[in-house]
């Protein structure tokens, strides 16, 4: 069986310790492409560097909404000032780097209310100017949301930037998102969330997503799904996540490991 791993952070610190070692394993047992997906700079520098080490990893490069610059505690006058300028530096440096070879889409990045209300406004401007680079360079969105569905898709909507392509990464199981996710043609990536025995909606997300829409993910070292819940997530583990959708599908195993492969090669623009 050859697996996709659609999004994984191989460029975390909790694999400092024995990275290349697991990067050999889970190869071995199956994965046979995954993308290390960047959150700032130095995680998307990072993720560049793994996937030009290792033929079957690639790269994506991006600023997410927990990681845009922060002056919270500055004046508000000087706060915008601030972070327009930091973060548009830091802008220009991921539109060099996703020109980069393996570097295969623009994230992850969104917004994100859970972790930050304070910045509202910052993180849709950061996300907006990231849609604008990645339509520039023509390559997908991996969209990051979490509590701020309506602005999400607000801003997906936006006619200033209408060319889009892309992906819900560690898809929220909301169903009126993926209604209109897949409205404007997005990718719904399933994380372990759709496993755990307490997951709301997941039976239905699943069923509301037609195959050639769906790419399924493990998020590692976050997130691993039942029944590894609790342990440092890996890619072997995105096994679980196809069982799960061909459980709920009635259909075999292998027809979901097979179409999410090819999902993923597609919007990733990967030769099969
Ligand atoms: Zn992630």
């Amino acid at each position: 069986m050859k697996l996709f791993d659609s999004h994984a952070h191989y460029n975390d610190e909790k694999f400092n310790q024995d990275r290349e070692e697991i990067l050999n394993q889970v190869y071995e047992e199956g994965i046979a492409r995954l993308v290390c997906a960047g959150y700032n700079l130095e995680s998307s520098k990072k993720a560049i560097e793994i996937a030009q080490s290792h033929d079957f990893v690639y790269a994506t490069v991006g600023i997410s909404p927990n990681d845009i610059p922060n002056f919270e505690n500055e004046q508000i006058d000087i706060k915008d000032f601030f972070f327009q300028d930091v973060f548009l530096e830091q802008l220009e440096q991921i539109k060099e780097l996703a020109k980069k070879e393996k570097v295969v889409a623009i994230g992850e990045i969104g917004l994100d209310y859970y972790w930050n209300k304070e910045n509202k406004e910052e993180q849709k401007f950061s996300f907006m100017k990231q849609i604008e680079v990645a339509n520039q360079l023509q390559l997908p969105i991996v969209i990051h949301t979490r509590e701020a569905v309506y602005d999400t898709l607000e801003i997906l909507k936006h006619e200033i930037c209408p060319v889009k392509k892309g992906v819900f990464h560690c898809c929220p199981l909301n169903l009126d998102l993926i209604k209109e996710g897949l409205k404007l043609d997005f990718y719904i990536s399933f994380a372990g969330a759709i496993t755990f025995k307490n997951a709301k909606n997941a039976q239905e997300a699943i069923k509301l997503v037609p195959m050639e829409r769906i790419l399924i993910e493990t998020d590692s070292p976050y997130l691993a799904p039942e029944p590894k819940r609790g342990t440092r997530n890996d890619s072997r583990n995105v096994k679980y996540m196809a069982q799960k959708i061909a459980d709920v599908k009635g259909i075999s195993l292998e027809q979901v490991v097979e179409t999410t492969y090819q999902n993923a090669c597609k919007i990733f623009e990967i030769k099969y």
